[in-house]
């Protein structure tokens, strides 16, 4: 039992079947942390792929630290907080902490887009919209520097409801990401029907980038996205030779490890006025 701990606080490599679901203790303590508004949010950098020391924007991730259970992957209490009829208030504290952030950090961010993720009872909620909307103005802040990422099964289990959520949001001014490409039996025609503005290439199809096929794989999406008119973003993005194969493959954005882990807030704003600092010499 100790060992499954141990696994619950690694992050990256777990499977969304949460062992969380049957332990009744995690379940009670993670609805507590929600009701006493204790997720906390990091950001991870996006980067330009002609300039490594450009940054695009960040995206917001988050965090879930609990004392007995140390820090809990997304990837568990996500699917725990759809399963509890918690999403809606987890991404309400999400964008509300991420937006106040970004906010405050206007003068260094004014140019940078902040990626907020959205799970899939979130999107086709009634006043999803509404709040997203109001929350963005509330913040001073423009929609156009919004990025939605939106999960490609998601997107595509039922085109036709997603369709008429997506085109409002995209109407609305803000940018629509369709993440974890490649991972659901979509088509790329798919992609063509709704408003995405950006595809971002599953971080299992980055890893096998150095293998033969990996590479065609992953040029087929590239082209078929530039095709469609769509910006290539890649995640996962671990060292320089992946990163360089994508770039000459075209894609526009990187994001990985190798530029940068999550961070939380204060590292992120060092790091970014450190980047800008650079840019100006
Ligand atoms: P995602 O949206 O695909 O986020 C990318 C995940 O890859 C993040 O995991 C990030 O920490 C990880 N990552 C980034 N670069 C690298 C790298 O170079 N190598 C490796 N191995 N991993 C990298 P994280 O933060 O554990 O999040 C897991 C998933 O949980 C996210 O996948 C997203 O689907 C979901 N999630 C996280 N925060 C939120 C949220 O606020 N709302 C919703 N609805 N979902 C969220
Ligand atoms: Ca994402
Ligand atoms: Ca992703
Ligand atoms: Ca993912």
């Amino acid at each position: 039992k100790s060992q499954g701990r141990n696994n619950i606080q690694m992050f990256g490599e777990m499977q969304a079947s949460a062992p969380g679901y049957e332990d009744s203790e995690m379940t009670a303590r993670f609805a507590a942390a929600v009701k006493q508004n204790l997720l906390q949010v990091y950001y991870q950098p996006v980067m330009d792929a002609t300039n490594y020391r450009n940054i695009v924007g960040v995206e917001a991730l988050a965090r879930w630290h609990d004392e007995k259970y140390g820090w809990v992957s997304p990837a568990i209490f996500i699917p725990l907080a759809e399963n509890l009829g918690l999403i809606n208030e987890v991404g309400r504290q999400v964008f509300e902490q991420a937006l106040n952030h970004f906010s405050k950090c206007s003068g260094v961010c004014a140019n940078l887009k902040l990626a907020l993720n959205v799970s899939k009872r979130q999107l086709v909620s009634n006043d999803f919209y509404e709040m997203i909307v109001a929350m963005v103005q509330g913040y001073g802040m423009n929609p156009g520097q919004i990025i939605l990422e939106i999960t490609e099964s998601i997107a595509l289990q039922g085109v036709d409801q997603a369709k008429s959520h997506l085109q409002k949001l995209a109407d609305a001014g803000f940018s629509l990401s369709l993440d974890d490409f490649g991972t659901g039996f979509s088509s790329l025609s798919h992609v063509h029907e709704l408003p995405f503005d950006e595809i971002k290439i599953d971080i299992s199809f980055v890893r096998r980038i150095k293998t033969p096929e990996g590479r065609v794989l992953v040029k087929t999406i590239v082209d078929m996205g530039h095709a469609m008119q769509q910006i290539l973003v890649a995640e996962g993005v671990e060292d320089s030779e992946t990163a360089d194969i994508l770039r000459e493959m075209g894609v526009e954005r990187l994001q990985g490890y190798y530029f940068s882990r999550p961070m939380p807030k204060e590292n992120c704003a060092t790091f970014i006025s450190e980047l800008l600092q650079i840019n100006e010499l």
